[in-house]
């Protein structure tokens, strides 16, 4: 391509809302254009990116043997309906009406479609399994879209879906996709983790996601210092502690503890470790109709985690309560005990199970029991894994310390069953005759969202510096001075020499001024930029390598020789 007559609008300023670097430098560098609040124009340069990168998947796909489709982006509303999920996906999904009053949702995910169009076309075991996927447009009504193409309301998706006749053979896949999914990653240069995840509301059996490592991902991961463990903090789970503090020692009484309110003031009134306390956060547990507070007690040591709280409690959502809403219960904020099962529904955390020499509250103001021995509610609580791993902790796998790192979030797969085979009456015939639901499993991968990820593991105060999987142009030849013929005509002999070799080169042919066009190309982040300058007259010209933003000098004789062997 010829810089002259490309499409590549550059800017030196990003919008003011854009703060992550993928955001920034792929806005001015222009590859993506906003229309609306996460909706995104991809321009040129973007879009040869996304072909890259879903060509790689789709290379990798087919060693697995699956297979391409593409299903309608308006999906009947009705099919949502059938599965259930009508309810709740709730705002995310967008929904309209067609001229004939027909209702509709745009695809923020595709289960639903990919097992009615197998459904009554997929009939016997022998024809299993069957493993099908599509790049697709997807739409989610995001609460909060941001961080350009991290978070954008419409999305690229690699979908894919498989359906079994045995468990086992769901294992397999899952396997399979796993090791082909890290070899995507791999390819596409990116520094990644394979993390254990929640499994939702869906339930299935497991559920993995493909974290890039990146200090702005939105999620937080716990990796063990030992062992190959990880999981997203809202699945981590760990062993208990093997440190314990030492127990403060007391005999069962109610103590004054006059507005000692949070747990530091009463481990530090105490004098004893928050180890031994027991913390009660109290929320609204939002369920499909109705709503109700309940309680969440936990060791003072650690913090609700609120996707397992949901989990525990089945709920769509949880949200905050206030004071005067846990008075008119009868219940006394700052001092609430779990010895006290009538006001409220109780979730305790399984760490506390039969906790001895613990302090709570007592249920009245300014007193907490000392000496409690959790015991009394083995038989009559409800105990759920429902805190936060801290850093520090010890792995579930093995005796290593779990630490914190973030990552971004590209692709979730995940053992689905039969939720959706069920729902959907989805069913082949096996040996025996006997219909039965098809076991699937689903495995998501974002593409618009790889191509950030790629930046923000890949750039520096210059711009984008593209991996070579990813690049939209492998090399930039810049003619330094476009009124020297010299080196004009070097410039179309190597351009052209490049391209038969299928190389994907740019050819900067503008009259610009040397500088700008330089800074042009590390904002854009070509791997690789020939500059032909004045050292023409010496034979000379140089190789600028954008990762180690060193330039080498190589004779004209040798550089076409040279940069074949660089690429
Ligand atoms: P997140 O937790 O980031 O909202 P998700 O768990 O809702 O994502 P999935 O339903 O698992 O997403 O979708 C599969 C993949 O699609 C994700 O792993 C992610 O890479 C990508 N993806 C999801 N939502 C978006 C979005 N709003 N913008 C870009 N990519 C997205
Ligand atoms: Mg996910």
């Amino acid at each position: 391509m010829r810089r002259s007559r490309a499409f590549i609008p550059t800017t030196k300023e990003a919008s003011s809302d854009a703060t992550l670097a993928s955001h920034i430098y792929l806005s001015r560098a222009g590859f993506i254009s906003q229309v609306a609040s996460g909706l995104y124009n991809y321009m040129p340069l973007a879009k040869r990116v996304i072909k890259k990168i879903e060509n790689i998947i789709n290379e990798e796909m087919s060693k697995v043997g699956a297979q391409e489709v593409e299903l309608s982006f308006v999906t009947p509303a009705d099919l949502w309906a059938e599965s259930g999920r009508i309810e709740k996906f709730g705002k995310e999904l967008l929904r309209f009406k067609d001229r004939k009053e027909n209702p509709f949702v745009l695809g923020p995910t595709h289960e639903e479609m990919m097992v009615d169009m197998v459904r009554n076309r997929v009939t016997s075991y022998k024809n299993l399994p069957l493993n099908l996927y599509q790049m697709k447009t997807k739409f989610r009504d995001e609460a909060r879209p941001r961080f350009g193409l991290m978070r954008g309301r419409e999305f690229i998706m690699k979908d894919g879906y498989s359906f079994h006749s045995s468990v086992e053979d769901l294992d397999r896949e899952f396997d399979a996709m796993e090791a082909a999914y890290k070899r995507i990653l791999n390819r596409l240069g990116l520094e990644f983790r394979v993390v254990e995840a929640d499994s939702g509301a869906i339930g299935g059996s497991g559920s993995k996601e493909l974290m890039v490592i990146a200090d702005s991902g939105e999620d937080t991961i716990a990796i063990c210092s030992k062992c190959e463990y990880g999981a997203n903090i809202e699945a981590a789970t760990r062993s208990f502690p093997v440190n314990i503090p030492e127990a403060p020692e007391a005999e069962f009484n109610k103590f004054l503890t006059p507005d000692v309110k949070s747990i530091d003031k009463l481990a530090e009134f105490l004098k004893i470790d928050p180890y031994y306390t027991v913390k009660c956060v109290a929320k609204r547990v939002v369920y499909d109709d109705d709503s109700e507070i309940v309680l969440f007690f936990l060791r003072g040591s650690d913090n609700l985690q609120e996707v397992k709280a949901i989990n525990a409690t089945e709920a769509l959502e949880i949200v905050d309560v206030s004071e005067e809403e846990l008075s008119e219960l009868g219940i006394v904020p700052g001092f609430i005990g779990p010895l006290d099962q009538d006001k409220a529904k109780h979730v305790i955390d399984c760490n506390l199970k039969n906790a001895q020499n613990m302090v709570c509250g007592a249920n009245e103001l300014d007193y907490h029991f000392v000496g409690v021995d959790l015991k009394v509610l083995e038989d009559v609580a409800y105990f759920s894994d429902i805190a936060e791993v801290n850093e520090g902790d010890t792995c579930p796998n093995c005796d290593g310390i779990l630490s914190f790192t973030k990552g971004i979030e590209v692709g979730h797969i995940f053992k689905l069953g039969t939720t959706y085979s069920e729902a959907l009456k989805a069913e082949y015939l096996d040996e025996n005759g006997k219909a039965q639901p098809f076991i699937m499993g689903t495995y998501g991968m974002g593409v618009s969202r790889l191509v950030a990820s790629v930046i923000e593991q890949h750039h520096d105060e210059y711009g984008c510096v593209w991996t070579k999987a990813t690049a939209p142009y492998m090399v930039n030849i810049m003619i330094s001075n476009i009124k020297d013929e010299e080196q004009v005509n070097l410039g179309e002999e190597l351009y052209e020499k490049l391209q038969n070799a299928s190389v994907e080169v740019m050819l900067d042919d503008r009259k610009e001024r040397f500088g700008f066009k330089m800074k042009d190309a590390e904002l854009i982040g070509f791997p690789y930029t020939i500059i032909i300058g004045k050292e023409l007259k010496n034979g000379l010209v140089q190789i600028y390598d954008r990762v180690s933003k060193e330039k080498i000098s190589v004779s004209v004789d040798d550089i076409y020789e040279k940069i074949m062997e660089l690429i």
